[in-house]
């Protein structure tokens, strides 16, 4: 731990204490509080952008404190990626709700709610592990913040766009660690790719019945959005008057969904192909237990 670390501890356990006063503004409200108490956290800790709740038991707070400052550089991307303007103004509320395998079994995967709160798993035992999903949600969180809410196609992929951008490491999901042209590569080459305009217009139903083709397709386009027109293009569409139509890819990127589309589908192949060890490494990917868990569509 750096001597600035300890220093930053010292301040987040400062305000802890703090908090038990009667009168001190905070990040969390009532409902807040009241949706830690439903979930068994009992941990409560803020710092400058963030108001956190975890279970004592699973950690001390100078262990979230330091999940903190990885959370901290995260928002730092964030705000430099979408302008001052658009970074949130309280602290985001971030709720640590265990392991994202329940007790009974089932799967619980990150998400933020409609007040911007975010909910974060961990899929190993480490602590720290809550990190490595936290860059795709605080986007969504900044979304929140700033009042835009656009479809679900669009909100998933500026996300994971935005995510890649600030957290190169690429350590969540969809990814874990693997590169995207062999995640997302393979889906083409083994012939169990979801058509992308299906993806866009069918989002709600896809996502969930086909939730591994749907992230990694997206995630993949949009990463292809990128490299043509940089982040700062997709930041205007992101934060346009309404949810970016074909009229919005033609006036960007110069040809419309369907051609922007075509020359993805190419590329990715293309790169596919050219990466050594593509194949194994696409077995390796799939049989990860993170991967293996999400649902996934069958080609017809
Ligand atoms: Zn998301």
């Amino acid at each position: 731990m750096t001597g600035a670390r300890i220093a930053r501890s010292a301040a987040a356990l400062l305000l802890v204490s703090l908090w038990a006063g009667p009168g001190i503004a905070t990040g969390q409200s009532e409902a807040d509080r009241a949706e830690a108490v439903a979930l068994g956290l009992d941990g409560t800790l803020e710092t400058e952008r963030f108001a956190v709740f975890w279970r004592t038991e699973e950690a001390s707070a100078a262990q979230v404190s330091d999940l903190l400052q990885t959370l901290d550089d995260y928002h730092a991307g964030i705000s430099t990626v979408v302008g001052p303007e658009r970074t949130p103004q309280r602290r985001i509320v971030i709720l640590l709700d265990g392991h994202g395998q329940a007790p009974d079994g089932t799967w619980r995967f990150p998400h933020v709610d409609r007040t911007g709160r975010v909910y974060l798993y961990r899929y190993s035992p480490e602590f720290p592990a809550y990190a490595v999903e936290a860059a795709h949600e605080l986007v969504h969180a900044f979304r929140r913040a700033a009042g835009f809410w656009y479809s679900g196609f669009w909100e998933e992929g500026f996300a994971e766009a935005v995510a890649m951008n600030v957290d190169p490491g690429d350590v969540g999901f969809p990814r874990y660690g693997y590169p995207l042209t062999v995640a997302a590569g393979h889906l083409l080459a083994w012939e169990q790719y979801v058509p992308l305009a299906e993806v866009r217009s069918r989002h709600r139903q896809l996502g969930r019945q086909c939730q591994l083709q749907a992230y990694l397709e997206r995630a993949a386009f949009f990463d292809y959005l990128v490299r043509l027109q940089g982040i700062h293009a997709l930041v205007e569409l992101a934060y346009g008057p309404g949810n970016p139509g074909d009229e919005d890819y033609a006036r960007v990127y110069g040809k419309s969904f369907e051609e922007l589309v075509s020359g993805w589908e190419i590329q990715l192949l293309t790169e596919y192909r050219a990466t050594p060890d593509a194949e194994e490494t696409a077995r390796r990917y799939r049989a990860e237990p993170a991967i293996a868990s999400r649902t996934f569509c069958e080609a017809d």
